[in-house]
């Protein structure tokens, strides 16, 4: 029988969770490894001789995976942020915290940060006596060994999560030769300090104390939620038996007050006491009660997911309104997000027209100057044509055909000459074309304004 760690030796020395094996456990490395590969992974990976997703801040671009976002795009990418929080609210009006136990950083992080210290630490009971022992030599080399490996995890996720913002590659040669400095510098060991806090330190404190989506989730729970918890009709009256006995003739349900669930729980917190916000989700108590149900002999799932009617005895409700109603407005803003990025113009024109109104040229021509700013939104170079629309009696002046690498922005002065003597009006308008030379369709349009004085 497991020995029992008295409430006081806990709140003594922290939260020291028991390891533990199972179906969500597995299923939650999983998860994390999955993700990890994606965190650590795509940073390096390369698309079209660039970095496969980058958020270029000095050019205020973000490139992923041959796509170039510019900050004319940036809508798309909220509307993108829109549609991934409300498929949360969807995932928890339908299984809870679900998010928090398996795939939130914090959460993921903390399970990492947690392993490296049962490798250089031991066990539960081992960390329990390690913390109560004054220091010594084996403690000092175990917690060093411990924080070393916190920080070089916290150093690799600050350069990981900076190399998305500034590329990784020269950011990672510039930190191991020692030459990094400035603002890169300063996020870097930003991000590293705030991973060795958050997940060595902080814990479960910033699920219950400083996480928004902890303290709003509740109110999107309903009857039918399902979420982890203990069925006190079937575990109640708690206490030990004999193995083989009858419970029921001892008045007692199928829990057997052996508190491996607390034991687990990253949280510290007692399923049985009912849900609660400190409770992320992650299901390790289920794991350890389902072992104990199996050691016992009797049937798994006294804690396991379930809902607020099926713990009254009633029968779950999957299709209801609510969730019926947030599954079809996810599936129509997916839609709608889909369609705008296939309409998405794949090059866009800017016309700023030079302070000075107007001046007279070589050949006693009214001239007014633009810059043009084009942008190739495609992954490949492209050659463009550049024309004036409607416009008889003007003349362009300037490169009409010329090429943009891809990706990139094209900064281009131009002129416009007044062929006719006299100006109808003192402003006139005047439209802009730029024209994929090889896809007429690709095009776009913009508008400015021709200065002239009236009387010449
Ligand atoms: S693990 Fe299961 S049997 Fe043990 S205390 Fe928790 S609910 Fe009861
Ligand atoms: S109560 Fe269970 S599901 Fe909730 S945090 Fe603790 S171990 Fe995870």
């Amino acid at each position: 029988m497991t020995r029992r760690i008295p409430a006081i030796e806990i709140a003594a020395t922290g939260i020291h969770t028991r390891s533990f094996t199972g179906l969500y456990r597995t299923l939650r490395i999983a998860f994390a490894g999955a993700l990890f590969v994606l965190f650590f992974g795509t940073a390096w990976l390369d698309w079209n001789g660039r970095q496969a997703v980058l958020w270029d801040v000095a050019k205020s671009k973000f490139h992923i995976f041959g796509a170039t976002f510019w900050p004319q795009d940036f809508i798309l990418l909220s509307a993108l942020l829109i549609i991934c929080a409300f498929g949360l609210f969807a995932i928890t009006v339908y299984a809870g915290r679900v998010w928090c136990g398996y795939s939130c950083p914090q959460s993921i992080w903390t399970w990492l940060f947690m392993w490296c210290e049962k490798v250089t630490e031991g066990d539960r009971n081992q960390r329990i006596k390690l913390a109560a022992a004054p220091w010594s030599l084996n403690k000092l080399a175990r917690r060093t060994l411990k924080h070393s490996l916190w920080l070089a995890i916290g150093v690799l996720t600050g350069l990981t999560f900076v190399g998305y913002f500034t590329p990784i590659r020269p950011l990672a040669h510039e930190l191991l030769t020692l030459q990094l400095g400035g603002v890169a510098l300063f996020w870097v060991l930003f991000f590293t300090a705030a991973t060795y806090i958050n997940a060595g330190w902080l814990r479960e404190a910033v699920c219950l104390h400083m996480c928004p989506y902890a303290r709003f989730q509740s109110v999107m729970f309903d009857k039918d939620t399902l979420a982890v918890a203990y069925d006190p009709r079937r575990g109640e009256s708690r206490g030990p038996r004999r193995k083989g006995s009858d419970p029921r003739a001892q008045g007692l349900g199928d829990c057997i007050d052996c508190t491996l669930c607390v034991q687990v729980c990253p949280t510290g917190i007692d399923i049985r006491d009912g849900l609660q916000m400190a409770c992320i989700g992650c299901a390790a108590c289920i794991d350890a009660c389902d072992k104990v149900m199996d050691k016992m002999g009797y049937p798994r799932g006294l804690i396991g997911y379930k809902s607020e009617h099926s713990l009254q005895g009633g029968t779950p409700h999957w299709l209801r309104p609510r969730l019926l109603g947030y599954a079809a407005a996810l599936l129509l803003m997916i839609g709608a997000l889909v369609a705008a990025l296939q309409m998405r113009p794949m090059v866009s024109l800017d016309v700023i027209k030079d302070r000075g109104l107007f001046r007279e040229n070589a050949q006693g021509q009214i001239e007014n100057i633009y810059l043009l700013k084009i942008i190739n939104k495609t992954a490949q170079p492209q050659r463009y044509h550049l024309r004036l629309l409607d416009a008889e009696g003007f003349e362009l002046h300037g490169a009409t055909e010329f090429s943009i690498p891809a990706g990139e922005m094209s900064e281009m002065p131009v002129s416009v000459a007044l062929l006719a003597e006299r100006p109808a009006s003192s402003s006139q308008a005047l439209a802009f074309e730029i024209r994929d030379s090889d896809q007429p369709a690709v095009r776009s349009v913009a508008h400015s304004r021709f200065v002239a004085p009236l009387n010449r």
